[in-house]
């Protein structure tokens, strides 16, 4: 098997180290180092949103009528690679990652030529409402209500955790539309504003005092019938459709392999102030068996991806990518902490603008944050339990 890059790959390489040198800012990678956030500020990543439309590069999977580029594999990799070691923020998913695709597979032609552009150009700015009180794991227990009058849906109950939605102008939902048969009948996909009077959203803080998500209330909210993804109590199957491409994410393993990169920076640095290579030496041991992980997670979605463009949906795999990412992601953001010892311990502002200066050095500031944060990985997009249970039955059979 030839691993290396062909020449027309490597003049690729050139081209995306080119364009994020003239197009990625400084200011961006401060903004993006400098978050504690799970998810990137708005303003930061749509900065950056709008830079990859203008070029041409934010959809690289898309169809090309839709603003796809019609890459290789290697070429995805290369970009998603390249994104990764230069620092780039993370783009923002409700859009890009979960109701995009699922408008390029299920939506009807209307809807995909009407919403894929503004997704593209970022006028409309999307969050989630699967989650309710009482249906988070067990989703198909949800309740909010819609009932329909003539072309709409009149929508009354609770989502929670819904991330971003004190910044989205739209969300996507599931409601419940029948009560008669199974939890997983009598649900219904429905997209629908958030700026209209039936709306209120509430915030919830994180222990980082992060400001990511909230409580959303309904009351008489409406949809139209025109905004409903798959058709009246089938939502279950396309809910299911979204949350694959959610879970199975980009190409795994890019941003942890530049994250232990960071570690071994970190690990030179305060090692070059202690007396024996001991320090060094037990954490650099660590960042290489976290990086055998990264690499295997790499070429493992690499591979998945390669079926994708079959035209394939994510399947019980992305359960598997999900687990293995997120996993992986805590093990990273752990050692880290470990490596600047007591330095973790002080609370450091990470809000954008914030111009406090950071206990110890800069390089410190988010560490302590990100760890606090990134215990939602294994929890949010289905909780790494139930992708446990997700592929014991799919694809373990049990
Ligand atoms: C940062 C963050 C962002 C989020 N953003 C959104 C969003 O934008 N939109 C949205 O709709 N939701 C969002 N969520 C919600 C997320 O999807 C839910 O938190 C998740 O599905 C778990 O549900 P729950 O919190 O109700 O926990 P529960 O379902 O009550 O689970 C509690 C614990 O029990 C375990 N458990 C439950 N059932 C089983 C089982 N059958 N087998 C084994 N273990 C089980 C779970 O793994 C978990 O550890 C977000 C969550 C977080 C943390």
């Amino acid at each position: 098997m030839n691993l290396n890059f062909s020449p027309e790959e490597i003049s690729f390489q050139e081209e995306v180290r080119d364009f994020l040198k003239q197009e990625l800012t400084q200011d961006l990678v401060n903004a993006a180092k400098h978050t504690s956030a799970v998810f990137t500020e708005k303003e930061v990543a749509m900065k950056w949103q709008k830079k990859l439309a203008n070029k041409g590069w934010l959809v690289p999977s898309w169809p090309e009528e839709y603003g796809g580029t019609n890459w290789t594999q290697t070429q995805r990799y290369i970009f998603s690679s390249e994104c990764a070691k230069a620092g780039a923020p993370n783009l923002i998913p409700m859009g890009l990652a979960m109701i995009g695709p699922l408008l390029l597979g299920k939506g009807t032609k209307e809807q995909k030529d009407y919403y894929i552009p503004r997704i593209i150009s970022g006028e409309d700015y999307w969050c989630q409402g699967y989650s309710e009180p009482g249906a988070g794991s067990d989703l198909a227990s949800l309740q909010c209500k819609a009932e329909r009058v003539g072309d709409e849906y009149v929508i009354n109950g609770t989502k929670i955790w819904t991330t971003h939605a004190h910044l989205a102008n739209k969300i996507f939902c599931l409601v419940r539309t029948d009560n008669s048969g199974k939890n997983q009948e009598g649900i219904t996909f429905l997209m629908l504003d958030m700026n209209q009077p039936g709306v209120k959203v509430e915030p919830i803080l994180t222990m980082a005092k992060d400001h990511d998500f909230n409580q959303v209330v309904f009351t008489d909210a409406v949809a139209k019938v025109s905004d409903r993804i798959g058709e009246e109590n089938q939502g279950w199957s396309v809910a299911k459709y979204l949350l694959e491409f959610e879970r199975s994410g980009g190409i795994g393993g890019s941003k942890s392999l530049s994250d232990l990169d960071f570690i071994r920076r970190l690990i030179k640095k305060i090692s070059s102030t202690h007396k024996d290579s001991s320090f060094a030496d037990t954490y650099n041991t660590k960042v290489a068996e976290l990086e055998i992980k990264a690499l295997s997670i790499q070429y493992t979605s690499l591979r998945i991806l390669s079926s994708l463009t079959k035209g394939d949906s994510p399947g019980p795999e992305s359960s598997m990518m999900k687990t293995l990412v997120t996993d992986l992601e805590q093990e990273i953001s752990e050692l880290t902490l470990e490596v600047i010892g007591y330095y973790g311990i002080p609370f450091q502002d990470t809000s954008l603008g914030s111009n406090k200066p950071a206990i110890g050095d800069e390089d410190y500031r988010s560490i302590a944050g990100k760890y606090q944060n990134l215990r939602a990985t294994t929890i949010y997009g289905g909780s790494n339990e139930i992708q446990r249970n997700i592929m014991a039955k799919a694809v373990l059979g049990l």
